[in-house]
């Protein structure tokens, strides 16, 4: 699958290729990096396998083209760290640090980008992107909504510039394309999501083998939280609606690490006739909770998120709300109730 007319990357950085891309935000994404020599790659808080596979796909992209980038993921779910050069990623970045280029991957908006001080302190900035709530705030944007996952839009990129695309790239890049659309399965999965997933796998990808990794195994912590979560589950309207949510004492009581949250939303979605499930975490700061929100058919939960701030895609949004958990619950709960009745 090529976007365009191909280019050889190689020849380009060293000014040889005379085909020049057609689509100008890539010429000028290639220029920048190019003329860049301290790159630093970011990603969203509490990163997903998307956040992860795409961070980790353009570190080794950019190596191979001879740059030496920083990833910098301070917050690394222990379920990824069988990836392709987990042990180059940064959990930390000296302090009033000035990198020549910020690369943000699977983030929205600069809210969203763990190490924002950094980003904005860059002396240019590119975002690749694939939320329909982007708010294009780098300085270049190459944003795809209507790719399911930001790994998707960097194998169009890679597939574009011809990046030799490695066993290595292709499991970081599979990773965040099966875990955004939950192994091929939600809306938003494309006819070129399959033609790239089986380009991933003649490059030697093994796609059983990553699923489980990343989409059968939970931690143990993971699976206590379950526990909790659907024992506090609460069907709403007439069965539409499942709440649940979690508090830092459960996070504690279970030894919870990074990442341990991830998929205890989909626990409501999975029950028949519920249309929006919504799953509350509380925040490290006590008085706030970090909204999950998915849908089944044809809510868009993003709308609802986005009256709060947060974003996200029509079936799978977030965003954050201050309170505890009743005040919370009753802010969000109200909003998914007006959206039942409005999107029916
Ligand atoms: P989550 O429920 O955290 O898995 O997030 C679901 C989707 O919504 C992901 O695509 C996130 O990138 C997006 N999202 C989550 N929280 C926010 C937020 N505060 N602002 C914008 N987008 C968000
Ligand atoms: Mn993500
Ligand atoms: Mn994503």
């Amino acid at each position: 699958m090529k976007l365009l007319k191909p280019i050889d990357i190689n020849k380009f950085l060293q000014g040889k290729e005379e085909n020049i891309p057609e689509n100008k935000t890539l010429t000028d994404i290639l220029d920048k990096i190019k003329e860049s020599e301290k790159i630093a790659i970011f990603t969203h808080e509490s990163p997903d396998g998307d956040a992860i596979g795409s961070s980790l796909s353009v570190y080794l992209a950019l190596k191979q083209i001879g740059k030496d980038p920083v990833v910098y993921i301070p917050e690394f779910p222990r379920v990824y760290e069988f990836l392709p050069a987990f042990e180059h990623v940064k959990s930390e970045i000296e302090e009033n640090v000035v990198f020549d280029l910020a690369i943000a991957l699977d983030c929205s908006d600069l809210a969203r980008v763990k190490g924002k001080e950094y980003f904005e302190n860059a002396k240019s900035t590119i975002v690749v992107d694939h939320h329909g709530t982007n708010n294009m705030f780098g300085d270049l944007n190459y944003v795809n909504s209507t790719s399911p996952a930001c790994a998707q839009v960097l194998v169009s990129i890679f597939e574009y510039i011809e990046i030799d695309i490695t066993k290595e790239i292709g499991t970081c890049l599979l990773t965040g394309i099966l875990t955004d659309t939950g192994g091929f399965r939600y809306q938003g999965v494309t006819a070129e999501t399959f033609e790239f997933a089986a380009d991933l796998l003649r490059k030697g990808v093994d796609v059983a083998d990553l699923s489980v990794k990343v989409l059968q195994t939970r931690t143990k912590a993971n699976f206590e939280l379950s526990r909790r979560i659907i024992d506090r589950l609460e069907l709403l309207e007439d069965g539409k609606i499942a709440f649940s949510y979690m508090t830092l004492k459960d996070e504690e009581e279970v030894l919870a690490e990074p990442g341990d949250h991830e998929g205890l939303v989909d626990i409501g979605r999975s029950i028949e006739g519920v249309e929006i499930s919504i799953f509350i975490r509380q925040k490290e700061d006590e008085d706030a909770y970090k909204i999950s929100m998915r849908s089944t058919n044809y809510v868009n939960v993003s709308d609802i998120c986005y009256l709060f701030g947060g974003g996200g895609h029509p079936r799978a949004a977030g965003c954050l709300i201050k309170g505890n958990v009743e005040q919370v619950k009753n802010k969000i709960v109200a909003e998914a109730k007006k959206a039942l009745k409005e999107q029916k």
